[in-house]
């Protein structure tokens, strides 16, 4: 490698760039598709993000630090929510690129709201027109373009797709151009600054909100109790899913028990894919009132780094 491409050299870039959008836009399914793995937790439910989550993706030319944020809430007066608020606020005040991420042809009162936000913090912003794959024929995309153009001075607007991978290489490419000459902040092959503990129980609160009805997710959280590698390379995980109700338990159980089956075989798959080794994983419910208004409890569930 000459001095030019090896990390650090004269012409390298590294800085931070924060995903910002309502909730459901696609901002952790992109972060995962610039990765090529799943580090950030999807579904079609709002709030599953509740923390910032770096993803750190090294190339020749440049190390983009992404920040996947929680969305920005109106309702303050839940504590999870102010958490999940400053979180964001974070992210953005630290970011050297914002990345404004919007669906295809739809157009929000809550876009332009958190849009109005990022006006305000003065960083340059780049405009994701997210979930092109679903729109026929692509010119349908110009007028809506043209519209997003005159709502700020963004300095790029870029179609993609994150499910489909679509102009995911020109993004990174982009958005490189607009970070600092540095060196990379982080070793090359660090994906994200999380634990494995905490990716396990991610994976874990993810199978139970993709399995739960609606309203449940919102009083869940799930606790690494234990994380155990053993001689012959093999983990168990012991994990409490924690609810606010003793109603909650039995639905998170399911008759017979098979609602935690299905949830812990779910898991197990994909920590094994996660982890590259045999996995043992233990669930046990608890009740803890009201955890998610709750400061002490926040913190002891992890609520608390950033
Ligand atoms: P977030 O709340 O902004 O982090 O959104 P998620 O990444 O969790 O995605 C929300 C939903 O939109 C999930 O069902 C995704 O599969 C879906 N989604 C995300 N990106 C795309 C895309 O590019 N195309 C399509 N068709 N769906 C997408
Ligand atoms: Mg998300």
């Amino acid at each position: 490698m000459n001095d030019e491409e090896s990390p650090g050299g004269a012409d390298y870039r590294c800085g931070f760039a924060a995903i910002v959008g309502r909730p459901n836009v696609g901002k952790s399914t992109l972060l995962n598709a610039l990765l090529k793995r799943k580090i950030s937790i999807v579904s079609p439910k709002p709030q599953t993000t509740r923390h910032r989550i770096l993803g750190i993706v090294t190339r020749p030319q440049a190390q983009i630090v992404f920040v996947d944020t929680p969305g920005i809430h109106t309702d303050e007066r839940r504590v999870m929510n102010r958490y999940m608020n400053r979180s964001a606020r974070t992210s953005l005040a630290d970011a050297d690129v914002t990345l404004f991420m919007v669906e295809a042809l739809r157009w929000m009162d809550e876009d332009q709201r958190i849009l109005e936000t990022l006006k305000d913090n003065g960083r340059p912003i780049i405009a994701l027109v997210n979930k092109v794959d679903k729109i026929y024929p692509k010119d349908r995309l110009l007028p809506y373009i043209g519209e997003l153009t005159r709502r700020a001075d963004f300095k790029e607007v870029i179609p993609m797709s994150g499910l489909k991978s679509i102009n995911i290489d020109q993004l990174f490419e982009t958005v490189a151009r607009y970070l600092p000459v540095s060196p990379p902040h982080f070793p090359e092959d660090q994906v994200t600054d999380r634990s494995e503990r905490f990716m396990a129980a991610e994976i874990i609160r993810e199978k139970l909100t993709w399995r739960l009805r609606q309203e449940l997710p919102y009083g869940l959280a799930v606790e690494i109790e234990r994380f155990e590698v053993s001689e012959d390379d093999k983990i168990t995980i012991g994990a409490i899913i924690w609810v606010e109700r003793t109603g909650q338990k039995a639905i998170v159980i399911g008759q017979g028990g098979l609602g935690l089956k299905e949830v812990g075989r779910a898991a197990r798959l994909e920590l094994v894919h996660l982890l590259l080794k045999p996995v043992h994983l233990e669930l046990w419910v608890k009740v803890k009132d009201n955890w998610s208004d709750s400061e002490a409890a926040l913190r002891q569930l992890g609520y608390d780094s950033n």
